[in-house]
């Protein structure tokens, strides 16, 4: 096989690992900031949960203290009553008295109310305490991961791009060329040819072309898509030797 063809494929397949751990790479603390978010928004949850429950009690000590009001109220009144002339200044305290007995009913069903809320907001507490743990467990083992395996991605990634130098530097200087642009516009520099026909954009080779190809003694190029050809032996082709489609699957 043409030795430049043989680098060249070589070349790409380092070109496509790298890419693939560039991309892996980047991928990892997008993983991470995603659960960081729920993270974020759980322990929102939990403050939200523990503000309901602080707002409450306020609350229920607020309405204590008016029922204590009310009910100093209530006793100053009867003691007036007791020194009252008339009977219709009795009969003014007691409508007083019973006004404020009233406002210490409403108080008391306001706290009833929250004291059967309370639980529900204890059960809503608990369940934010328990998923934030749970998050935070998660969260910790994913960053562990991400760094495991970008140390790993990052070691493999520079055994690649060592390859890559070294194979670049054997490559001819106008092949190189012309792969890199290829590549530029079209990711892959590479293409199998198979029944005379490109198969990265199916249009069709001259027969002297594929003759060429298929004895491997130069670079050849699509005239199509510009993409540097190799010979894709069909899988009940005998193997030949000059075949680097042949030897790239197998290895
Ligand atoms: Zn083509």
């Amino acid at each position: 096989m043409n030795t430049d063809l043989e680098k060249l494929i070589a070349l790409s397949k380092a070109d496509e690992a790298t890419a693939r751990l560039n991309a892996e790479i980047a991928e990892l603390p997008k993983r991470v900031a995603a659960i960081e978010t729920k993270l974020a928004r759980t322990k929102a949850q939990l403050e939200a949960a523990k503000k309901a429950i602080a707002d409450d009690a306020a609350e229920k000590r607020k309405q204590e203290s008016a029922i204590s009001d009310q009910q100093g109220k209530i006793s100053k009144y009867r003691d007036q009553q007791l020194a009252v002339k008339t009977n219709d200044q009795y009969k003014a305290l007691t409508h007083e008295v019973q006004f404020a007995e009233e406002a210490i009913r409403k108080c008391e069903d306001r706290i009833l109310e929250l004291m059967l809320d309370s639980e529900e907001r204890e059960k809503a507490l608990k369940a934010a305490e328990l998923e934030l743990k749970a998050e935070t467990v998660e969260i910790e083992k994913e960053k562990t991961e991400a760094r495991e395996r970008t140390a790993i991605d990052e070691a493999e990634l520079k055994e690649w791009q060592a390859k890559r130098e070294v194979l670049r530097a054997g490559v001819g200087d106008s092949f190189l060329a012309h792969y890199d642009r290829v590549v530029k516009g079209r990711r892959h520099a590479l293409a199998g040819a198979r029944d005379q026909i490109c198969l990265a954009c199916n249009v069709m080779l001259r027969p002297q072309t594929y003759n060429e190809l298929r004895s491997g003694e130069k670079l050849i190029t699509c005239d199509s898509c510009g993409r540097i050809l190799y010979y894709d032996a069909p899988a009940d082709e005998p193997v030949r030797e000059t075949s680097p489609a042949a030897q790239a699957s197998a290895r």
